[in-house]
This record gives structure tokens, C-alpha cells and sequence, in this order.
């Protein structure tokens, strides 16, 4: 190699000013700016060796008048501070002041999001106002100083909680319990309870922000601390109770006749009617008197519900030691079925992400559109079996995502909501399999994409859930979507559900940031992902793969011009026809784009080409088709 001289060259360069020859990085694959990894949180995406996370442990004793609508509670809350920092005060939610008349939610008073398929999501309280009276929160014996803010209460502390301390508060609360809840707990009149957010619970407080203090204005769902719960519930005597935890007291609360068909049960395919039909109407026609008090534990959750009602039918099977229950009305017709598909929903994701953890499945039909709690969901009746099947799922699904990784759903949805939606249409594919729903469920994802992607008007998959004008797509469909081209496209399914797997291992019963499942998913899929996260949850990124031009190079070789016309970056596969009418795939992977939006896909081929389809299958959001297919134009007649 001969070196010339320079000067010649020198001067053949263009009269540039010297500011206008400096590019930034604009390349889809550079490094996507994420927090340095640290000894709470590696850089391979687990848990440091420095991790740590606060503990909150809960005695809770509750009555609820059924008259005056009135829930009042007594109890004691256990904290440890597992922190390096001395804590001076520490702050708790208080979610029942979402409804008083000077909350956000109250004076905002914002219109019921909408979402795609007709649910409605109010949270407003439908007209109904009301909060939390704490009328005690001491420790040591000594009432606690307190600061009520909106749905938050700071506390400070009679004397400061070094690292490694702990703290007993003891309080009791009241409140009045709104029909409906902002879709999340509620009731109908005093025959069916639907019980949550319905104690002070303590804020997160975390490595990342310290205090997690964001309010509880509607949309954005719980952010909540790990714990054990021993809870005891005063109802009255005729109401049947499902709830977080597991009975105590089975002797005092249910008939011999139930507690024999519980035992049936639990080693049962097919459901075993625990309350029948006419027990349920029986029950629902007596006004049994006085009351009845109930005891519940559960261990490692995140959080605690219940329901109650004399009016429940009550079905149950078992799988693999879980015991799997429905609660419903007699006229919840579709419930019939609802306790094989809770069984199978459960059964479905533990043997593909992990085992299910806790002692029981429990679903209960009644007004909330579908809400999750450990253990415990609400579900309505529903009139369409597939909706049924699909909410009751849905909210299954949650156990994962956010009840088992126990993610910020108040910051990203798309971690529970997204994670768990991912999930829930290899589920529904499976239960519906062979069906045009089952086999066609998933390519609502690509309408929504269509419909959502509006220049100017779709945000960003990170927007926080009270900011985003259409949750439905930024927190559901649009994760979903991102995972399922992450794992059919982009890592395979096998790396990708191994390393989805990992995610699940690694952050049970604790609190990933976004960081830590990106940087799982790149070091147990074995990709650099960085240039997918950022189009995909950072940006409304559009994806236009296009093939421009196609030339026979040689008699066995053809020649395809692709082009990359929009900002996000995919993977190619391509289906040629030959002269013949024969079909063959090529895939292309990411590297392809490295050099530019430009790429000559050069390829061996026995025969002409007369054809090229890009997405042959139709997986990508590609927001022009037209330019997708390439056809050899037909020879003119002389
Ligand atoms: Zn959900």
C-alpha cells in the first residue's frame, strides 16, 4: 500500500465551515443513556450484592357496619428499615382521600378514560365523597405528628430509625366505603363488598428515589412494600368472605359440609361446587343475626384484599397443591365455566414463567371491571365467554406482573400492565386454540398499532400513566406488541422466554426499575438491545421497511435493494417467488443496518426472482404496505 502525500487531497475538500462538519451519534444502535450500575443494581440487570429493600409487616382487625357503610380498623404496622439511610419521618398512603372534596381527583374532576373495546375507566367516584379519619398513629405508646397530604400522610418519628432498625406504629382508621372505588374496590349496596386500598399502608421507599411519593390520582395504579399479614375481619354472620391469605379459623367460618368438599376440591380437575346454586340463593334469602369474624394470614405479599357477600356461589379445583376458587352471583351465568379458566390461567403461566406462589387462586365476579390483588382479582360477570376468559386471565396474569415482580406501577405500567398483556395472548391463543378467536386474537395488537400511531398525537410507551391520553395503547398493547416482535423477531423464542424467565427469578418479591429488566433481557438473551428499548419505549419510533428495486446480478445471483425509510429499526425477512412459483424466506438480522438505512441484500439463487414480500407474515407495524412487495413488471408483447 502506497501512502501519497496529502496536500493534493487537502485540497480537494469542499470550503465547509468547520461547525457545520460536526454530526452528533445519530445512530440507531448507540448507547442508550440508562443510570450507571451500582451495588444495589448490577449492570447485568440483577440485584447487587449491596440490594436491599424496606420490609412492612401488617396486623390488621377490621369491622365493617353494613348500615352506615362504615369500615373502621385497628392495628399495627411493623417496619424495618433495611436502608443505609436514618430515616426521620416516613410517609404512607392513604388511598381512600382520592374521593375527598379537595383532592386532585376531586378537583381536576377529568372525564373517565376510555379504552379500546369499551371499558371505562372512572375514577372519579362517580359523585361520591369521603376519606380516611386516622384517629390514632403512635409508637411506643406516644400519638405521631402527621402531615396529611392528598392521598399521602407524612409521619414524623418520636426519635430517628437508624439502618438495620425497626418500628411498630399502631393506629386506627376509618372510612366510609364508595360504591365505586375508582374501579378498583367498591360495592354494591351492602350485599357485595369488594374490599381494597382500604388501610394505611406504607410508601416504598426505595434506592432509587428515596420516598416514592407520587399521589393516587387514578391511573396510576400501587407501588407497595413486602410483608406478612395477619389480618382479622368482623362481617356480618351470613356474609361469605374470599380474601388475600389463607383461613385460620376454618372451623368457625365454614360448615363441615363446605370444609369437606374444600378438601374434595383440592384435588380436583373439575370444579367442585362448594356453595351450590341453592345454597346460594338459601343463603342469600336468610338474614342470619349477629356477626361473624374471620382470620386471614399471607405471607410475602405486597398487598392484602377481600371481598364479602351472602349471596356467593362458590366453585373450587386444584392444581399442583394451589387451590383454585371462583366466588359469584347465581345470575353470573358465564361463571360456570370461569373455575376452569382460572385454572387454567394458572396452571398456563406457572409452567411457563414460573410457578404460581401462593397457596390459592381466588377470583370473584361483581361491579370492578377487573382488578388484581395477591391472590385475589375482581371480575365481572361479563355477557361474551372470550371477555370473561380474557379478564379473568388478565387479572391472573398480574400475580406475575406486579404482584410477584414487584414493579412501580405508578411510574410504569407498561412493566405490569404491558409485561402482563405480553403474556395473556400466549394464554388466550392456548385456551382458544383452533378457534378463529384463538388463532386471531394477537393481531389486535397491529389494528391498535394503526389506530394509535397518529403523528403528533401517540406518545412515548414511558409516559407516566396520568399523563397519557391513551393508556390503553401506551401501557398494554403497545408492550405487548414490542415483546412479542422482541421474541419472534428479534431474540428467538427460546433466548427470550429463558431470559424473560431470569427477569421473573431475579426480581421476585422485590422492585425493578425499567434499567434492570432492559439490562436483564441483554445479558440473559445474549443481544445488545439498547437500539430496540429506545425506539420502542423512549420514542414513537415508526418502522417503513421498504424494498426498493431488485436486479438479477448474474444468472445465480439476485441483487434486492432495501431501504429503512422510517426512524425504527428491524430485522428483515423477506419471502422471494421464483419463476417456477416457488417460495423461499430470508432473514436478515439487525447487523444489516449498521451501515446506513440502505441495504443490498445479495443473494444466491437458482432462477429468476418475480417476486418480493417484505414481513411476509404480517408481524411488523409497518406503516406502509405498498412499498413491502416488489413484482417483476410482465414482458410487453413485441
Ligand atoms: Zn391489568
Amino acid at each position: 500500500m502506497t501512502v501519497r502525500p496529502l496536500l493534493a487531497l487537502v485540497a480537494l475538500l469542499p470550503a465547509v465551515p468547520l461547525a457545520a462538519q460536526s454530526v452528533a451519534d445519530t445512530s440507531p444502535f448507540r448507547t442508550l443513556a440508562l443510570p450507571a450500575p451500582n451495588r444495589m443494581r448490577g449492570a447485568s440487570g440483577a440485584p447487587g450484592p449491596d440490594y436491599w429493600q424496606q420490609r412492612a409487616d401488617y396486623v390488621l382487625r377490621a369491622a365493617l357496619d353494613t348500615a352506615a357503610q362504615v369500615l373502621s380498623g385497628t392495628g399495627t404496622i411493623h417496619y424495618e428499615n433495611h436502608s443505609p439511610d436514618t430515616l426521620t419521618f416516613v410517609w404512607l398512603q392513604l388511598e381512600q382521600n382520592m374521593f375527598a372534596p379537595g383532592s386532585v381527583t376531586h378537583v381536576l374532576s377529568q372525564p373517565p378514560l376510555l379504552f379500546e373495546g369499551g371499558a371505562v375507566f372512572d375514577f372519579s367516584g362517580k359523585g361520591f365523597t369521603g376519606s380516611v379519619t386516622v384517629e390514632r398513629f403512635a409508637a411506643a405508646g406516644h400519638e405521631l405528628v402527621r402531615t396529611v397530604e392528598g392521598t399521602l400522610m407524612r409521619v414524623e418519628l418520636a426519635a430517628p430509625l437508624p439502618p438495620g432498625g425497626g418500628v411498630d406504629f399502631d393506629m386506627a382508621w376509618r372510612f366510609v366505603v364508595p360504591p365505586d372505588g375508582a374501579a378498583r374496590m367498591g360495592r354494591v349496596g351492602g350485599r357485595l363488598y369488594e374490599i381494597a386500598q382500604w388501610y394505611p399502608r406504607m410508601a416504598v421507599y426505595d434506592d432509587v428515589r428515596g420516598w416514592n411519593v407520587l399521589p393516587y390520582i387514578g391511573a396510576g395504579e400501587f407501588y407497595l412494600e413486602y410483608g406478612d399479614y395477619d389480618v382479622t375481619l368482623t362481617l356480618p354472620a351470613g356474609f361469605l368472605v374470599a380474601a388475600t391469605g389463607t383461613v385460620g379459623n376454618p372451623l368457625e367460618v365454614w360448615t363441615p359440609e363446605q370444609r369437606a368438599r374444600l378438601e374434595r376440591a383440592r384435588a380436583a380437575e373439575e370444579r367442585v361446587q362448594i356453595v351450590t346454586p341453592a345454597e346460594a340463593r338459601a343463603n342469600a334469602a336468610r338474614r342470619a343475626p349477629g356477626t361473624k369474624t374471620w382470620h386471614l394470614t399471607a405471607r410475602t405479599v405486597r398487598d392484602f384484599a377481600w371481598a364479602a357477600s351472602p349471596e356467593f356461589r362458590w366453585d373450587a379445583s386444584g392444581w399442583d397443591g394451589i387451590l383454585i376458587q371462583t366466588f359469584y352471583r347465581p345470575g353470573a351465568t358465564l361463571w360456570e365455566e370461569a373455575n376452569r379458566m382460572a385454572r387454567h390461567s394458572i396452571r398456563f403461566f406457572s409452567e411457563k414463567w414460573g410457578r404460581y406462589p401462593y397457596p390459592h387462586a381466588t377470583t370473584v365476579e361483581g361491579p370492578i371491571e377487573g382488578m388484581e390483588y395477591p391472590m385475589l382479582t375482581f371480575v365481572p360477570a361479563s355477557a361474551k365467554r372470550e371477555d370473561l376468559y380474557w379478564v379473568l386471565m388478565h387479572e391472573f396474569g398480574h400475580e406475575w406482573f406486579p404482584m410477584v415482580v414487584g414493579s412501580d406501577e405508578r411510574r410504569y405500567p407498561w412493566m405490569d400492565e404491558g409485561f402482563n398483556s405480553f403474556i395473556d395472548y400466549d394464554a388466550a391463543e392456548d385456551y382458544f386454540r383452533g378457534t378463529v378467536y384463538g388463532d386471531t386474537v394477537r393481531r389486535e395488537l397491529l389494528y391498535q398499532a394503526r389506530a394509535a400511531e397518529q403523528p403528533g398525537r401517540e406518545q412515548p410507551l414511558i409516559t407516566r400513566p396520568v399523563e397519557s391520553r391513551d393508556l390503553s395503547w401506551t401501557a398494554y398493547k403497545k408492550p405487548a406488541l414490542m415483546l412479542t416482535i422482541l421474541r419472534e423477531s428479534v431474540l428467538g423464542r427460546e433466548a427470550f422466554e429463558r431470559a424473560l424467565r431470569e427477569y421473573v427469578r431475579r426480581w421476585t418479591n422485590r422492585h425493578p426499575q425499567p434499567a434492570d429488566f432492559f439490562r436483564t433481557m441483554e445479558n440473559a438473551g445474549g443481544r445488545d438491545l439498547d437500539w430496540f428499548w429506545r425506539q420502542w419505549v423512549y420514542t414513537t419510533a415508526r418502522l417503513d421497511q421498504a424494498v426498493d428495486s431488485v436486479r438479477a446480478a448474474s444468472r445465480d445471483s439476485t441483487w434486492v435493494f432495501l431501504s429503512n425509510r422510517g426512524q425504527m429499526t428491524l430485522p428483515v425477512t423477506l419471502e422471494l417467488t421464483f419463476a417456477d412459483a416457488t417460495r423461499e424466506r430470508r432473514t436478515f438480522p439487525i447487523e444489516m443496518w449498521n451501515l446506513g438505512s440502505a441495504f443490498t441484500a445479495r443473494m444466491a439463487t437458482a432462477q429468476p426472482v418475480v417476486a418480493v414480500t417484505l414481513d411476509p407474515d404480517g408481524r411488523y407495524p409497518d406503516v406502509d404496505r405498498a412499498n413491502d412487495r416488489w413484482r417483476r413488471e410482465p414482458a410487453t408483447a413485441p
